[in-house]
Order: structure tokens, then C-alpha cells, then sequence
């Protein structure tokens, strides 16, 4: 599924952490340029990781590989640090969970989940552009049933990106919604359905119990298709992202995230706290507001933005 987004995923992630990679380069480049490898040097390492919006639990960990790493192979160059510390970044970032979650056999339903602004409903156009360009066969589930202009939001993404959208009156139950459009999807053979839902207030425990029942709804009615739920995080938010993601994770266990709007942030790195603390990994990241600023998360592309060659 959507392999195409990987033509132009290493471009599209490299430009859109641009404003990240320079704000990183701030931050780290006196760390590096010290003369030698000592305390200092991981004291202030850990310092830059943590404001650079890494998570403390995450700046520790790191730190600590890189420094038995470091003491092992007997490095004293600071910019020889820099590069392994790169390498630990494109370790890590690989290790939390599958990098292509969308490889499936058969049909795929994906539910996005996130707070309200993150970029769901976007991304809902965006998904189904890319599965449109793919040659599948798409329908759009419209579960934010709650905010008024919600439900005309994502049938004109969906009908931007080429999808019929499949739709209930304002304050209807989402589960209902969710539960005709896997009906439609079955009987019209559909190929890939992807299911908008509401993001009021994170804060909000109803938001939770309405998404868990639509969960629950889900697994029980998508036999014959895999399930993805994909946890969307806009990536201005710095460390806000990593408590919405918890909150998203203990209510519906998701399985990837779409780091939305890298393109508009230099608060990147707090992709690394979400894939390091809760071992999900990037699967997405919005680049741009148009149906085609979307990519393949690449962890490399990434991390050489952030710390260079050269
Ligand atoms: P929702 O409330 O989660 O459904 O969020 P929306 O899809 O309505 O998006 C909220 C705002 O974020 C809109 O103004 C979008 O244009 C903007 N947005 C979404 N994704 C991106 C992205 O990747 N880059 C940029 N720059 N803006 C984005
Ligand atoms: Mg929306």
C-alpha cells in the first residue's frame, strides 16, 4: 500500500525539518565544538536534547548509549559524537515499531484519531489522494459528528482527494457512522476507508469513552480488513504532543503516528520523545496544507537534517 509516497519521501522530510535541523544546529553547535569529550560535554548534550523538546526520560536514555558507546570504542573527537549521536537517532526512531504499517495484504481500514487542529481532517485528504494515485478504491467515514461544519470539512477533503464520504446528521453517534461505512465499504469491495473522528479537548474524558466505543465498533465489524488506528500529532505542540499521545494511546492503542505540519516547525524533535517513550513509530508527516504535502516519515532524511555531514 502507498508505495509510491516513497519517491519523494527523503526530499519531502529533508525540506519540511529544515526549520527543525537550524534550530537544532543553534542548540547543539556548541556542544560539539568543544575541544574534548568530558562531563561537560553529556551534561550539556542532555541539557540541549531536553529543550530541544526530546523528553527528559528519552535525552537520558540517549546520552547514556552514546556515552558506553563513546567509552567503548574510545572516541575523543566531539564531532565524531555528533555523527554516532545521528546514528542513535535513526536507531531509535527505527526501533519503535514497523516503518511501513501500510503494507498489508488486502483491504485497510485506518481510523485517525488527535486533538482538534492537529490536521486529521487534512490528512483524511491526503491518505486518500495517495491511495486514489495507487489505483484503490476509497471511502471516507465522517465520525466527527460532533462540531458543526465538521462533516462538510472532511466531505470536501474526501471529495478533493477523490473519495465518496459516508456521513450522518449533526450529534448522530460516531459508532453508527463508522459501523454503515464498513458495511458500504464491504458490499462495494472497497479497498481502503479511512475514518475521521473528533478531537475536542484531550482533557476530555467522554472524548476518550466516545472513541473507545468507536473502537470497539471497529474491530468488531472490519473482519476481512486490517485496522490501523493513526494517532495525529501536529508537530508545533513540542512536549503537549507526547501527553495528547498518551492520553490517545491509553484510549484506543494506536498503532503510528502522522507528525502533521514538520513543515511549519522547529519543534521536530519531539518525534523522538513519541517514538522513544511510547514506542510508536512515525509512520506520516504533513509537509505542506495541499493534498499532496505528505510523505513517508524518513528517519534518515530527518536526522541528517539535524546534524549534518558537513
Ligand atoms: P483537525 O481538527 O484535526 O481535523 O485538523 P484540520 O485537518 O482541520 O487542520 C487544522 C489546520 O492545520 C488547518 O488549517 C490545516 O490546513 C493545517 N494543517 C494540517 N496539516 C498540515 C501540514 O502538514 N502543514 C501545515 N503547514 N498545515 C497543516
Ligand atoms: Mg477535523
Amino acid at each position: 500500500m502507498f508505495r509510491f509516497l516513497g519517491n519523494d519521501s527523503k526530499a519531502k522530510t529533508a525540506d519540511s525539518s529544515e526549520a527543525t535541523g537550524s534550530s537544532w544546529r543553534d542548540v547543539f553547535g556548541g556542544v560539539f565544538r568543544r575541544g574534548r569529550v568530558d562531563d561537560e560535554l553529556w551534561d550539556e548534550l542532555e541539557e540541549a536534547l531536553i529543550v530541544s523538546d526530546v523528553g527528559i526520560q528519552v535525552s537520558m536514555r540517549l546520552v547514556e548509549t552514546l556515552r558506553e558507546r563513546v567509552s567503548r570504542e574510545g572516541v575523543s573527537d566531539p564531532d565524531v559524537v555528533r555523527l554516532m549521536m545521528r546514528d542513535e537517532i535513526v536507531r531509535m526512531l527505527d526501533s519503535a515499531g514497523s516503518s511501513d504499517g501500510f503494507t498489508v495484504d488486502g483491504p485497510l481500514v485506518v481510523m485517525l484519531v488527535g486533538v482538534n487542529g492537529s490536521g486529521k481532517t487534512t490528512t483524511v485528504g491526503k491518505l486518500i489522494h495517495a491511495a486514489v494515485l495507487d489505483g484503490r478504491s476509497t471511502l471516507v467515514a465522517a465520525a466527527d459528528t460532533f462540531r458543526a461544519g465538521a462533516i462538510d470539512q472532511v466531505r470536501t477533503w474526501a471529495e478533493r482527494g477523490g473519495s465518496e464520504c459516508i456521513s450522518s446528521s449533526p450529534g448522530s453517534d460516531p459508532g453508527s457512522v463508522v459501523f454503515d461505512s464498513m458495511q458500504a465499504a464491504r458490499a462495494r469491495g472497497t479497498d481502503f476507508l479511512v475514518i475521521d473522528t473528533a478531537g475536542r479537548l484531550h482533557t476530555s474524558s467522554n472524548l476518550m469513552e466516545e472513541l473507545r466505543k468507536v473502537r470497539r465498533i471497529l474491530d468488531r465489524e472490519s473482519s476481512g480488513y486490517s485496522t490501523r488506528v493513526l494517532l495525529v500529532i501536529d508537530g508545533t505542540t513540542g512536549q503537549n504532543g507526547l501527553s495528547q499521545a498518551r492520553l490517545f494511546t491509553d484510549a484506543v492503542s494506536c498503532d503510528g503516528v502522522v507528525l502533521t505540519k514538520l513543515d511549519s516547525t522547529a519543534k521536530g524533535g519531539v518525534s523522538l520523545a513519541i517514538s522513544g517513550e511510547l514506542g510508536l513509530p512515525i509512520w506520516f508527516v504533513g509537509t505542506g496544507e495541499g493534498l499532496g504535502d505528505f510523505a513517508e516519515f524518513d528517519s534518515r532524511a530527518f536526522a541528517y537534517s539535524l546534524f549534518p555531514s558537513e
